[in-house]
Parts: structure tokens; C-alpha cells; sequence
């Protein structure tokens, strides 16, 4: 890194640049435009009133004041000898420069011959024509100096610059070098430079990211795993047992994640699946033949709810089975927690189903072989590890509702493999889902009623907790308290959020689960996982407050079992984005379509959670837009991965990712 100082700016200066986190010249040169004024000779045309030209001034200046306001107006002939009436609105000081018979450059709107300019300069298009360059600058800069500043540092750094790309693909793919690339992203002559520039500086984007992706699982790879062997009669026959039969995309899946557990090679996959698509039973079997090994198996959820839930489900599927399995939550008492781990350590327990709680320090396996974790976006990258740690040698399997389609999965997923659910269990029908322009229950009221009437229990979501002084957004307790009081003495109202004990928040859920309240007003603590078959009905407060990936996913909870199932996203919101956003909803059912829409929107972090920290970011790149550059920078990795011990100039490449790597404690054994 260079030192900013050699700048030779002022103090305050480098303090506003430090508050752009621009602390060295690297930082100063990688801040790029975030967009380009194009000034090159423009006349309208049907879509477009815009207007570029240079015109000669051929009448007197016309001026009227109001107040401070004002208005100028001169007639002014083009190269083509048009003439038209331009306008203009409080540039009166620019009045004596205009003098007739000169020549300026007109930016602004036209109607047939009548120009209203938003800016004028007095200069010939040809001294101000090109491409330039908008920064996001703190205050107290200056487009003009901050264009100055990165001048000089890219000059300061000349012949400093080296291309991370190697050469070979540099020429592969008709890239420009990183230099040039810098230089024409920040002072491009047309649009052609910044289209070269981007080229570059995407490609090294994503060849940076498969990079390190591909690194970590190579070193992954190289790691020995148990090849677990186990009686395929006892688990065919298990797997006849389930209540159901699987559908086609849940046989695939444990076929994919068994064919691991057999394999030498330590499993890191991913299984993702829209809500609903069945997961947990695909967990079940894959923990059932980890068992059948001789191993201990630990499924990991991110909330109490969804863990005692699972591990319902675990003990009905085992129930004619000698496996024992046991729920470790923060909830337990100290004793209880004692007694569990003793059984966790001497083996007595197969199945452990659990919170963050599993990977305390306490908690010694006795052999453990397999760890699931539900959920993944819940989860930090230290607490996955914490938990895989517990036992050499443990098979990995993360689990997410987020579905991405598979080419995009296996690019951003690049480290690990991934099995992909589509198909629902037979027999599901949509959730009929309704946009209402309201911000109370009013319009729905009836059908509400009318729902609980006949038997049904329905989910209340809302943003917030408590009321908010700051938000204008509904909050549980008040809608929990307004619903109590309107339905007393028919229907039992509860009350659930994340900020309540665990034990009452168990209670709570399972006085639903078993029907003693009928309307659970909750926040998004229900959005993972919860399966209450009963409940077919949902109403969402402020529903433009959530992401689309987070409806889809609260919508999820209903419509589970066979009956039709409602879900009302409740909007009082005039935006048009949101609006849109909510009747997209009502059309789309597919999670996969959903979480492409809502990626676009909001970005990767945003809705497929933190697995990308301590990866390189994409400043410019787009993984949606540029996808196709995405997919070859990956192949080109892959490449790299594998020849470059033989090959010099990938070793230095190499190094800088296993040891920015290493700075960021992702790959640790
Ligand atoms: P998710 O993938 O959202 O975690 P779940 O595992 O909770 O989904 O399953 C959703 C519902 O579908 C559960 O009620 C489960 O019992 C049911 N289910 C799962 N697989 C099948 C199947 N093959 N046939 C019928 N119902 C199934
Ligand atoms: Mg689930």
C-alpha cells in the first residue's frame, strides 16, 4: 500500500478521503465513478427530447427577473442552420458572456424548435465534448479535485500497476491491462474506454472470487474424510418406513449426499430447496445412514422454535428405531444440560438436534461424523466452524431456502457441491396470496373470520416488537393486545417474538401447534422453518418492510398440508417499487424466480446472508448481469488451481489468495 501522503494534500483533505475509507493511493484509484455524463452532439428523437449542440447566439439576450429568480431566453442557430429559442432559468451572471455571434454548447430539452437548457457553456462543443466521470464524494470535495487527486496517484504509481490477471488470459480474452484499465475507468475518452476498462476489472473481479473459492476447496479436497460404510438393506427399508414417499428431486438428494458419506472425500455440500420442497426428512435419512456408520450426527437450527420442532419430527421418524436422540437448548436447566452432554460424550446419544448450544466449549463428542445445519443465512461462518470442529474428519451439510438456480449456485457456492430441490410434495396447491392497500385488517376481516370459523388458525406477522416512535410500522404487542380484546371469548390470541424466553416461547408454539390459540400475532421469528399444519391463513402488517425472499419465506408456513391456504400482504405503502414488489408476489409461487428478483434488488449479502464474508467483493462486477463473464472467470480458476504449482507465473498469483485467505481465518483445519 502506498501512503496517501505523497498526495501532497491537506490534512482535511485526507480526513474527507479517510471518510471514504480511501486510506492509501490503492484505495484513491480503485474508488470508481459510479457514473458518466456523456457530452457529444445529441438532437432528440421520438423517445428522447434531449439535446445536446453547439449553436451560434444570433439575437440580443432577453432577461426577466422575479425576486432572485430568473429567466433568460436568445435565439441561437446550429450548424445546419436551425434555429431555435432557448431558455434558461437563473444563469443571469452568465448574461455577459453572451454576447450574439458566439458560440456555446447547449445541454437541455427540446420541443420542435424551442430549447429549455439546464446548462449552457460558453465554449464550442468540441473543447467539452467526451466522457465524464461522476464520483460519490463526501462533502467538501470536489469532482474537479478528486479527478485531480487520482491523476496524480495513478501517475505516482506508473509502472506499479500490476495486472492480477495473468497474462495468458489477458490475451485469451482481449483484455486490456490494469493500468490502462484504471486509467481509462477514471478518464476515459469515450464510452468504448469505459467499456474495456469494466472488461478488465470484472473479469479480475470474479476471477479474484472463483479463485479463492476454488482454493478452499482444493485444500478441502485434500483433506482425507471417513469413507462410512453402512447397511444399505436397513436404510432402503428406513426410508420405506417415512410416512411418505419421497419426490423424485428428495431420492436424487440423498442419493448425492449418501454417495458423499460412502466417498473418502469430507463432504461439503449444500442443499437447497425452495420452502415446503421437504428438507428435513432428506436431513433424517442422511443422518439415519451417518447412524447405521456408527457415527453421532448433529442437526443444528438457527432458532429454539425451529430445533424443538426438528426434533419432534426426528423422533417421529425414529420412533421404530434404536437411535436416541436429544434436544440441546439454551432453555434447559444446568442439570439437564449435564446429563446431555455426559451422553453426548459416552456415546449414548446418536442424534444431537440443536441451537448455537451445540458447539459450546462443554460439549465433547464421542464421535461425531456428520453435522447438518438448517437454514445456513442464520449462521456465521465462526459458528459453522465451531461446530465442524468438534470431530475430524465431520461430513458437512448446509441447508437454505434461498434458492438460486443451480448455475448461479454452483458460481457463487464455487467452494462447495450442490444438490438442488424443485419439485414439491404431491398435492400442494399455491397459497392464494392478496396485495391489500391497507394498513389494518379491515378489508380482510371477514375472511378471517370466516376462516377461524371453520376451524382453521392463522399467523399475524408484524415488523416490530414494541411500538416505535422513530417507525411507522406496526408492532406485535399492540396488534396482539387489539386482537385479544376484539376476539375475546371466541378465539385465544398469542403472542411470540424473538425477545421473549425461550421456555414461553416454546410454550407459546406449541399451544398453537396443539390448537389452544388459534391467532398468533408474531414477528418474523416463525419465518424459518415452523410447520403447523392447521394454520393455512397469514396476514402480514407493513408487508413492504420485508424482502421478497423473506415473504416468500413467511408465506411458507402456510399451506403445508393439503388444504388452500391464504396469505394477505398488508400495504399501505405508495411506492411504486414496493407495490410492484408485493404484486409480484402475489403472482410468483417459484422461489427460485423470487430470490432472482429480490438479489437483483437488494444484492447477494443482503439475501443469501454472510456466507461471503472475508471473500472479495464485486465493486463493479454484477454476478446477475455479467453472469456469462462470472461462468468463465470459473473455469479459468479451476485452470489456475490446478497447474499452478507447476507453472511461475500462477504461483505468485497464488500466494496473494492463500494469504489473504489466511488474514481472513476462512480456511482453518
Ligand atoms: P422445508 O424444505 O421448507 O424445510 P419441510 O421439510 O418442513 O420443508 O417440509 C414441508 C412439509 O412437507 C412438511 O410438512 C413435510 O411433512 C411435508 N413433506 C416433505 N416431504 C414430503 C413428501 N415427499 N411427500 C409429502 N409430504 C412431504
Ligand atoms: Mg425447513
Amino acid at each position: 500500500m502506498s501512503d496517501i501522503r505523497l498526495l501532497k494534500i491537506t490534512e482535511k483533505r485526507l480526513d474527507i478521503l479517510k471518510l471514504m475509507n480511501i486510506e492509501s493511493l490503492e484505495d484513491l484509484i480503485n474508488h470508481y465513478p459510479y457514473r458518466y455524463d456523456v457530452i457529444e452532439e445529441t438532437y432528440p428523437t421520438q423517445e428522447d427530447d434531449k439535446i445536446i449542440i453547439e449553436g451560434t447566439l444570433i439575437s440580443p439576450v432577453k432577461i426577466f427577473f422575479r425576486g432572485r429568480m430568473s429567466r433568460m431566453s436568445f435565439s441561437v442557430e446550429d450548424r445546419y442552420q436551425n434555429v431555435y429559442q432557448v431558455t434558461i432559468f437563473n444563469r443571469h451572471f452568465l448574461r455577459q458572456y453572451l454576447k450574439q455571434m458566439t458560440i456555446i454548447t447547449i445541454i437541455g430539452k427540446c420541443q420542435k424548435d424551442k430549447i429549455t437548457a439546464s446548462d449552457i457553456k460558453i465554449k464550442p462543443i468540441s473543447e467539452i465534448q467526451g466522457v465524464h466521470p461522476v464520483y460519490s464524494l463526501k462533502e467538501g470535495l470536489t469532482q474537479k479535485s478528486f479527478q485531480q487527486y487520482v491523476k496524480k496517484a495513478l501517475n505516482l504509481l506508473k509502472g506499479n500497476i500490476e495486472s492480477f490477471v495473468p497474462e495468458e488470459y489477458i490475451i485469451k480474452h482481449q483484455l486490456i491491462h490494469k493500468e490502462s484499465a484504471l486509467w481509462n475507468i477514471h478518464f476515459p475518452q469515450s464510452q468504448e474506454d469505459i467499456k474495456q476498462a469494466l472488461k478488465y476489472l470484472k473479469y479480475e473481479e470474479f476471477l479474484k472470487f472463483q479463485l479463492t473459492m476454488q482454493t478452499i476447496k482444493q485444500q478441502r479436497t485434500l483433506e482425507v474424510g471417513i469413507a462410512k460404510r453402512f447397511d444399505v438393506q436397513k436404510f432402503q427399508s428406513f426410508i420405506l418406513s417415512l410416512p411418505y414417499q419421497l419426490t423424485q428431486d428428495q431420492q436424487t438428494s440423498v442419493k448425492e449426499i449418501v454417495s458423499d458419506l460412502q466417498s473418502p472425500r469430507m463432504m461439503y455440500r449444500f442443499l437447497q430447496g425452495d420452502v415446503g420442497s421437504g428438507k428435513t426428512v432428506v436431513s433424517s435419512v442422511a443422518l439415519y445412514a451417518n447412524y447405521l456408520a456408527g457415527y453421532q450426527g448433529a442437526l443444528m437450527a438457527p432458532t429454539e422454535i425451529l430445533a424443538s420442532q426438528h426434533y419432534q419430527t426426528l423422533l417421529s421418524f425414529f420412533k421404530d428405531t434404536d437411535v436416541k436422540i436429544a434436544l440441546l437448548t439454551g432453555s434447559l436447566t444446568n442439570k439437564e444440560k449435564e446429563r446431555i452432554y455426559e451422553q453426548i460424550q459416552n456415546g449414548d446419544i446418536d442424534m444431537i438436534v440443536g441451537t448455537h448450544a451445540l458447539f459450546q466449549k462443554k460439549v465433547e463428542y464421542h464421535r461425531l461424523g456428520f453435522v447438518i445445519t438448517d437454514e445456513q443465512h442464520r449462521f456465521g461462518v465462526e459458528q459453522r466452524k465451531a461446530l465442524k470442529n468438534k470431530g475430524s474428519q465431520v461430513d458437512f451439510l448446509i441447508m437454505s431456502a434461498t434458492p438460486i438456480p443451480r448455475t448461479l449456485a454452483i458460481s457463487m457456492y464455487g467452494d462447495m457441491d450442490v444438490s438442488t430441490m424443485k419439485t414439491m410434495p404431491k398435492g400442494r396447491i399455491p397459497v392464494v396470496t392478496k396485495y391489500i392497500k391497507s394498513s389494518s385488517m379491515k378489508p380482510i376481516l371477514k375472511d378471517l373470520k370466516e376462516y377461524l370459523a371453520s376451524g382453521g388458525q392463522c399467523y399475524v406477522i408484524c415488523p416490530l416488537v414494541e411500538d416505535s416512535e422513530v417507525l411507522d410500522a406496526k408492532s406485535a404487542s399492540q396488534i396482539a393486545e387489539a386482537m385479544q380484546q376484539y376476539f375475546r371469548g371466541t378465539y385465544q390470541v398469542g403472542l411470540l417474538h424473538g425477545q421473549m424466553k425461550d421456555d414461553e416461547k416454546d410454550r407459546i408454539m406449541q399451544d398453537f401447534q396443539k390448537q389452544k390459540i388459534h391467532i398468533l400475532v408474531s414477528t418474523t421469528v416463525v419465518e424459518v422453518g415452523v410447520d403447523v399444519k392447521n394454520a393455512n391463513m397469514m396476514v402480514i402488517y407493513n408487508a413492504e418492510r420485508f424482502g421478497m425472499s423473506q415473504l416468500h419465506q413467511l408465506r411458507g408456513r402456510v399451506g403445508r398440508g393439503h388444504q388452500q391456504a391464504y396469505c394477505f400482504f398488508m400495504s399501505s405503502s405508495t411506492s411504486k417499487e414496493a407495490i410492484e414488489r408485493l404484486k409480484y408476489m402475489e403472482k410468483s409461487h417459484d422461489g427460485f424466480e423470487i430470490s432472482m428478483y429480490d438479489l437483483q434488488i437488494r444484492g447477494p449479502g443482503e439475501v443469501l446472508g454472510n456466507r461471503q464474508s472475508g471473500l472479495p467483493t464485486f465493486l463493479v462486477a454484477d454476478v446477475f448481469k455479467d453472469f456469462p463473464i462470472l461462468n468463465v472467470a470459473r473455469e479459468d480458476a479451476m485452470r489456475i488451481v490446478e497447474g499452478y504449482e507447476k507453472r511461475n507465473e500462477y504461483y505468485h498469483l497464488m500466494s496473494t489468495i492463500q494469504e489473504k485467505l489466511k488474514e481472513n481465518n476462512e480456511y482453518v483445519d
